[in-house]
């Protein structure tokens, strides 16, 4: 696309001339090449340098064609001005993309990196603490904004390993990690929180509406068709009500275990007392 778009610029260079070449009065002629001059030199700072660096040299051969049917007045001062313009910008353009956007690359890579979880592609648990304002555990989300938590473990898990092997124990995890991400909204956080065990956090989600998602994905894990086996799980769900999000957490897993308590396959919501 990026030679495209700089064949469509020097097209348009190529008409104006053809358009000065038919006025009578060029007076304004170079006020005309300077502005379309600004114009492209904004436009090379989008693409990559070595394109950046072709359509610019090929700028100053443009002039030169110009100049030999328009004839301009100040074909000098033009070139005065284009070639250390020319010259700035590439030099600038190839600082910025092999020191600064190198640099900018690497940082996000590493930076995602250690918040993903190379097996199933999802966040990892370094997730909730960049959710947290900075040096607390508290998370960083509007006061009022209702949030759930969804907590979330293979029933049985174990003897998936020992029927099918590890490997298959760890397709069925990448499997069930892509079906959770597809059942949540783009907004809500899947987070592979150890193990076999999933947790998936949902901003402006009251606990009521958190139930109801809950029991569609149970009912999807179980009826999916991962590859290996059925399996089904058993969720936690639990409102966070601001604070240390250890806290959301623990009423999570509490009513995780009484899901497992009360035959697994279920939904349990976390009540005090
Ligand atoms: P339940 O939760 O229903 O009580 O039973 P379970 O058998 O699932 O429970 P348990 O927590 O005892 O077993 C979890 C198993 O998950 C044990 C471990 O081998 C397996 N596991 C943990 N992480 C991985 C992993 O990355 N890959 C695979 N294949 N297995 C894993
Ligand atoms: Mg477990
Ligand atoms: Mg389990």
């Amino acid at each position: 696309m990026v030679p495209a778009y700089y064949l469509l610029i020097h097209f348009i260079i190529w008409f104006t001339d053809w358009s000065t070449y038919l006025l009578p009065d060029r007076q304004h002629a170079i006020s005309g090449m300077i502005i379309m001059n600004l114009i492209f030199v904004c436009a090379g700072f989008a693409a990559p340098f070595r394109y950046s660096l072709i359509a610019h040299v090929l700028l100053l051969v443009d002039i030169w064609i110009a100049n030999l049917f328009i004839h301009y007045d100040n074909l000098q001062m033009m070139y005065m001005f284009n070639v250390p313009c020319v010259f700035a910008v590439c030099v600038m353009h190839y600082l910025m993309q092999n020191v600064y956007l190198e640099q900018y690359v690497t940082k996000e890579k590493m930076q995602r990196m250690v918040m993903l979880d190379q097996l199933t592609g999802v966040d990892n648990r370094n997730r909730l603490k960049e959710l947290c304002i900075p040096s607390t555990s508290e998370l960083n989300f509007p006061s009022g904004l209702k949030v759930s938590v969804l907590l979330m473990d293979i029933d049985y898990f174990k003897t998936v390993n020992d029927k099918y092997g590890h490997e298959s124990g760890d397709k069925v995890l990448a499997h069930l990690a892509q079906l959770l991400k597809s059942l949540v909204r783009s907004t809500d956080y899947v987070i592979r929180w150890g193990g076999e065990e999933f947790l998936v956090l949902m901003p402006d989600c009251g606990t009521n509406p958190a139930v109801g998602i809950a029991e569609k994905i149970r009912e999807k894990v179980e009826s999916s068709d991962n590859g290996v086996c059925k399996v089904t799980i058993s969720i936690g769900v639990a409102a966070y009500e601001g604070g240390d999000y250890h806290e959301v957490i623990k009423k999570a897993d509490e009513a995780m275990y009484q899901a497992k308590e009360n035959g697994r396959n279920q939904v349990v919501l976390f009540k005090e007392g």
